[in-house]
């Protein structure tokens, strides 16, 4: 069994729901959920013109590969309704890797841990709430300690909403 963070962002729809929809396709699948964080809303980074985001974070057990794991989310994601979308444009649903246990992996297809996790508050909050003790494998920093390195601008515009 691997322990795995998996992030998951909405910016389209009714966004809790899809995120809460995503959460339920999850468990169902037979992962087990550890842990899961407060939803927060947040600005939306890369391409600023578009609605907030919704965004949380769900720790879980799971005996599939990464790549088993990515194509599984990547079915749940079209199962959810997302059709292909500009890159960091809005969508209904993004699941992404935030890291597998202590692996570090480069692929074509995967980048674990997740490549910008290190630069998104949207990211490190809720992932500080699910799993405080986990180091990056590279940089050997915990989410927090990810978080306070971060510009004091990019820490603001974040809103604990609810509970996942
Ligand atoms: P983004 O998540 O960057 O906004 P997409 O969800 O469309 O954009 O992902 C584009 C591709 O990123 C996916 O098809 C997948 O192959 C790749 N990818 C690389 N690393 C990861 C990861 N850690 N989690 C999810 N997808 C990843
Ligand atoms: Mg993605």
């Amino acid at each position: 069994m691997s322990t795995v963070a998996l992030s998951l962002g909405s910016n389209l729809g009714d966004r809790l729901h899809l995120i809460r929809k995503a959460v339920f396709l999850i468990r169902s699948a037979g992962l087990v959920v550890l842990a899961s964080s407060d939803v927060f809303e947040t600005s939306p980074w890369g391409m600023e013109d578009q609605p907030r985001f919704l965004n949380a974070c769900v720790l879980a057990e799971t005996s599939l590969s990464p790549e088993e794991l990515l194509d599984l989310l990547k079915g749940m994601e079209d199962a959810i309704g997302r059709t292909p979308e500009k890159r960091w444009g809005p969508r209904t649903i993004d699941i992404d890797i935030l890291f597998y246990d202590g692996l570090s992996i480069r692929s074509d297809r995967l980048t674990v841990p997740h490549r910008e996790m290190a630069r998104r508050t949207f990211v490190l909050l809720p992932l500080a709430q699910v799993a405080p003790e986990w180091r990056h494998p590279e940089t050997g920093l915990t989410p927090e300690e990810m978080f306070r390195l971060l510009p004091t601008a990019e820490a603001g515009g974040i809103l604990r909403i609810c509970t996942l």
